[in-house]
């Protein structure tokens, strides 16, 4: 095995350049291609990345070192010839999601049913948020006689009601205060704002009342009759429903009165519920993404448990309105899910708001006291002591809800972790049985929740559809976005996929420098092979409004020439997705010349 000095190549003739992230430490195996040193000129960042495969044995630079071309960055014991190097598989979270769905599940027994029906539907729809409705109203468009069943007094479910629209509206309203704020340094100058919580609740509400009242409105257009109730099965063709009064979402009293509901063939859509911690107690000041949402108040310091996507959201609109933050997390960063890279640029533009970061980190004890919360962690980055908070948020997951139906009684398997498994026909294993949503697994998405709703419904009227989407996106709605779909490289790394990758970075796009977001970068991901792209992801302002292209240029097999000869409007950051693509293809004229490959 020989040494090799892995060495800045050629970076369009500039000179002493700020390294600003080194990705290898001694003892780490770099394959080729795979990013040593990220290097930042007044222009772009851009990635240097390993031109041979081996063992780290020594880092010649570090974070803030500047460097020319010809430097070198580490030394490495090269691997054998043509061998690449040993990567490790990191968890996936999408091998998570699989082995989950995979969890061997024996079939019930259904119960016999001998009563008698109060009401009869081709397809009852068990459960009213994004999956329900759209299932509901698309077997409603296909001339069924069709009933949603939903305890609370709104449609929508989690999604319109207590998750993506009223985190998105309060998210809204952080954003314009932060954009205000960085005005100040382009001489716009406004006084710190005044904030009436009263009435940014209210805002609130009225965006959901809008969309909920829209829903109910279409549901009546539709002739889908809602029934608002607990439903429980009593068998594979009944199910029970404990008629409910409800003042709000999530609060649901039962009124004593009872309805049988038959059914011709029913789509399970009863969703998930916020994952509690058995050592957590119950004090108001500890909340989860629901309480977060009341905005009762703005707490002086908040502990976020749970570093994913629903945590910093919510982490966000607090700090813009003027808590502390800290998080902790088990894993090893911040957005599990996300290409590091992109979370990377995220962290470091929201540090400010962090006194602690704590990853790899657990919490072990909550300790309600009078004068705060008590929080003691565990692990790589844990406080000695307990630290004291004014406001504890729990994001840490969501459980599924199938354990909470009586689905046995109707002989449908659920998995122990409460997951109903499906076929590409949405179908469980009772055929004229259908589950959509959270309830069928990862990833936990209203979008998801859509489309395997319309596929359910369409079965119901008798077509033959399948939910054979090759991607899913995901979005950090945080302040910048972060998106991501299909393959990462973290993915790639961990399932041996190979593939090319070209960034483009914002510092190079007009409108993002104009915009005043040049930090953010474009990612496309194309399989090595065939050169059609299989991934993507945007970490900037509105990266969840423009991932939806890379989706759909997965979605048609396009490569590199299809979408770097798009024509994009310029200037646009949406333009950032082409440019990526002629990166890909070797010549992006809004870069430095690249290296020859
Ligand atoms: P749910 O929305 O959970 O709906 C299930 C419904 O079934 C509920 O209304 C429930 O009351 C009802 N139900 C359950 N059991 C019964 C029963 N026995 N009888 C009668 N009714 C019953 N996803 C995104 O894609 N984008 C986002 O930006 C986003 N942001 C989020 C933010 C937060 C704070 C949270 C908590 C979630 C967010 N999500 C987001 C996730 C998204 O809300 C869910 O993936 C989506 O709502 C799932 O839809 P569903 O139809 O499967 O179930």
């Amino acid at each position: 095995m020989s040494l090799i000095e892995l060495k800045v190549p050629d970076i369009g003739g500039h000179e002493n350049v700020d390294i600003i992230a080194v990705e290898i430490k001694a003892g780490d195996t770099v394959a080729v291609e795979d990013t040593l040193i990220t290097l930042e000129t007044d222009k772009a960042t851009m990635d240097v990345p390993a031109e041979a495969a081996g063992v780290v044995k020594e880092v010649k630079v570090k974070v803030g070192d500047k460097i020319s071309e010809g430097g070198i960055i580490a030394v490495i014991e090269a691997a054998a010839d043509g061998v690449k190097a040993e990567e490790q598989p990191a968890a996936a979270p999408a091998a998570e999601a699989e082995a989950a769905k995979a969890e061997s599940t024996p079939a019930p027994q259904a119960a016999s049913f001998s009563g008698s029906a109060d009401v009869e539907y081709d397809v009852v729809v068990l459960g009213g948020g994004p999956g329900g409705y759209s299932a509901a109203f698309a077997a409603a468009d296909e001339g069924l006689k069709v009933a949603i069943i939903e305890r609370y007094n709104t449609l929508g479910g989690v999604c319109l009601n207590v998750g993506c629209i009223p985190s998105k509206a309060l998210l809204h309203n952080a954003a314009v205060i932060d954009e205000v704020r960085h005005l100040a340094a382009n001489g716009i100058k406004y006084p710190e704002p005044e904030l009436d919580i009263d009435m940014l609740r209210g805002y609130k509400e009225k965006v959901i009342s809008k969309l909920t009242g829209g829903l109910a409105g279409m549901a009546k257009a539709r002739k889908v009759d809602v029934i608002q109730g607990n439903g429980l099965f009593v068998g594979p063709n009944h199910i029970e429903v404990a008629l409910t009064d409800s003042a709000q979402y999530e609060q649901a009293v039962e009124t004593g009165e009872k309805k049988t509901v038959a059914f011709k063939n029913c789509i399970i859509a009863a969703g998930s519920r916020v994952m509690n911690l058995p050592f957590i107690p119950e004090d108001p000041r500890i909340i989860d993404s629901s309480g977060a949402l009341e905005l009762k108040e703005v707490p002086g310091k908040m502990l976020i448990i749970g570093g994913g996507i629903i945590g910093l959201e919510m982490g966000t609109v607090y700090s813009t309105l003027g808590t502390r933050l800290d998080v902790v997390e088990m894993m090893d960063g911040l957005m599990q899910g996300a290409d590091r890279d992109l979370v990377k640029v995220w962290q470091k533009l929201n540090e400010y708001r962090f006194d602690n970061i704590m990853v790899n980190t657990k919490t072990v004890a909550v300790d309600a006291k009078e004068d705060g919360i008590y929080v003691t962690f565990e692990g790589e980055n844990a406080p000695k002591e307990p630290l004291r908070y004014d406001a504890v948020l729990v994001a840490a997951g969501r459980a599924p809800n199938g354990k909470l139906i009586d689905a046995e009684k109707a002989g449908v398997a659920v998995t122990d972790r409460g997951f109903i498994e499906v076929d590409k026909q949405m179908r469980t294993n009772v055929p004229h049985i259908y589950a959509i949503g959270d309830i069928v697994g990862q990833p936990m998405l209203a979008h998801k929740a859509v489309h395997e709703g319309h596929v359910a419904a369409e079965n119901c009227a008798g077509h033959k559809a399948y939910f054979d989407a090759r991607v899913i996106p995901g979005v950090a709605y945080t302040a910048p976005e972060v998106a991501w779909v299909g393959v990462t490289e973290t993915t790639a790394k961990a399932e041996g996929v190979k593939i090319t990758k070209a960034n483009f970075p914002w510092a190079a796009s007009g409108r993002a420098i104009a915009n005043g977001c040049d930090q953010g970068f474009t990612k496309l991901i194309f399989d090595a092979e065939s050169g059609r792209i299989i991934g993507g992801g945007i970490v900037g302002p509105n990266g969840g409004d423009m991932i939806g292209e890379i989706c759909l240029a997965i979605e048609m097999g396009c490569d590199a020439t299809d979408i770097g000869k798009t024509i994009h409007p310029h200037p646009t950051l949406g333009e950032t997705i082409g440019l990526a693509a002629e990166v890909a293809l070797g010549t992006c004229t809004d870069l430095p010349p690249q290296r020859k490959k």
